[in-house]
């Protein structure tokens, strides 16, 4: 059997963090495919979470033609010098009117508008129709503007050729709204990237098993594949492995054909956690075997080189490596560290620039004491109102707790060296 990877690779969480993310910033997405924008409407598939994989230029201007903000008259700005002012109502703009329609204003003159609608050549400012009156042909107006009030410029928001998106941006409601105003019913998304995921233990059986007195419902398949696809993934469910090195064997052959490997289980320091062992047998480079971080110490990162997987029939990948997490069982230890560590790889394969871990910070409800040496995330619940945010542990009874982890919707991020932090303290955390 081959050798345990050094005993030294234990990192500080900044350390490992920081390691995935220049391992990741070297991963490429997995070619490109074209969805439809519209796939979503009545089920389908939805190009909302996908990656765009084509820059997204302007068509034309935006807006087109110089825009009204407001319902009003549009005005010479300088006719309002003397107020009140009383000027000649000429006619109408409505939104959509064509240009033959629209009249050229004369000093003196003014046109109601309505919001949408362009602005009348000569026009350069609307007066909202709050501080007006009108009165049969004239209105009279009782507020000065300036030149450019409340018309939106042809041009102003895009010039015609500009670039409004760039590769990589995961594709959000926004994005969607953007793509639409330009009348692109097709976009190019990067392929998700197929990540297996494989949980492993004697005592694990599937959910639709019934469970022997002292087994346990694998859980950990089912919320890994959920974060993978929240992460811009594919998952695949590989079988639960045994704790013996001869499936284990197998399945992780077969976990290293998708783009990334995740194991959960398997990864401490128990007789039968082999996964590092039989990792090891594939000749795989190891950058961690824990991270001084609770819950989720024994967490592995590493890859394998392409040309150590068992020959397939499968195409060449676009990388030298397959990379792996080995991910602690613990229910709540592998939600975790998914979250730290694998998501960033994922997000490198999916083709987006991973996001960085951003801590936001909210009053502590109550005292927290803990232990020591090790940077904690414990579940939390971030409550309160508008700028009073509270935040409060979830009351979890440790790594299994999986019923505190579904109420919490934050973690509560604790440096190494906080033995006691006091309620009414700000503390940083990291929302779900
Ligand atoms: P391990 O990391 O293999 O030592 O497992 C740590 C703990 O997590 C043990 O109590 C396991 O029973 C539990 N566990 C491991 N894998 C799973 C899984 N797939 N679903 C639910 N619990 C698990
Ligand atoms: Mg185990």
């Amino acid at each position: 059997m081959a050798a345990l990877p050094e005993p030294s690779l234990i990192l500080s969480f900044e350390e490992a963090r920081h390691l995935v993310e220049r391992h990741a910033a070297a991963l490429h997405p997995r070619g490109k495919e074209l969805t439809e924008l519209l796939d979503g409407v009545g089920g389908g598939q939805v190009v909302a979470g996908q990656v765009l994989a084509e820059p997204i230029l302007a068509d034309r201007n935006f807006p087109p033609f110089p825009r009204a903000m407001r319902d009003g008259y549009a005005v010479r700005a300088a006719d309002l010098s003397q107020l009140p002012a009383t000027l000649a109502v000429i006619g109408e703009v409505k939104a959509g009117a064509a240009d033959r329609d629209i009249p050229v204003l004369q000093p003196g003159q003014a046109v109601a508008i309505m919001t949408g609608a362009p602005a009348p050549p000569g026009a350069d400012a609307v007066v909202m129709v709050e501080y007006t009156t009108r009165e049969d042909d004239r209105v009279r107006i009782a507020k000065a503007v300036a030149a450019g009030d409340n018309i939106v410029p042809t041009g102003s928001e895009a010039r015609r050729g500009e670039r409004l998106l760039s590769p990589g941006l995961r594709l959000d409601y926004a994005a969607i709204a953007l793509a639409a105003s330009i009348g692109r019913s097709r976009l190019l998304v990067y392929r998700k990237p197929k990540v297996a995921v494989l949980a492993t233990g004697d005592e694990i059986v599937d959910i639709d098993v019934v469970p022997g007195a002292n087994q346990i419902r694998n859980s950990n398949s089912y919320s890994l594949a959920a974060q993978v696809q929240a992460a811009g993934g594919e998952p695949l469910l590989l079988p639960i492995a045994p704790d013996e090195p001869t499936r284990l064997r197998e399945l992780i052959a077969d976990g290293l054909e998708a783009d990334l490997l995740l194991l959960a289980g398997g990864v401490s320091m128990g007789k039968y956690d082999l996964v590092e062992s039989v990792l090891g047998e594939f000749q795989a480079e190891f950058f961690f075997t824990g991270v001084l971080i609770q819950p989720g110490k024994p967490a592995v990162f590493g890859r394998i080189p392409c040309g150590a997987r068992p020959a397939r029939e499968t195409p060449p990948s676009h990388e030298d490596h397959v990379y792996f997490f080995g991910l602690p069982g613990n229910p709540i230890s592998t939600m975790v560290t998914f979250e730290l560590f694998a998501r960033p790889a994922i997000e490198a394969l999916a083709g987006m620039k991973p996001r960085k871990l951003l801590f936001l910070s909210a009053r502590l409800k109550s005292e927290i004491r803990t232990k020591t040496g090790l940077k904690r995330f414990l579940p939390a619940i971030l409550s309160g109102e508008f700028e009073q945010a509270e935040v409060e542990l979830a009351g979890w009874h440790g790594s299994g707790d999986v019923a505190a982890m579904a109420r919490a919707n934050c973690y509560i991020v604790i440096p190494p060296d906080g033995d006691r932090i006091a309620a009414g303290e700000w503390v940083p955390l990291l929302v779900r």
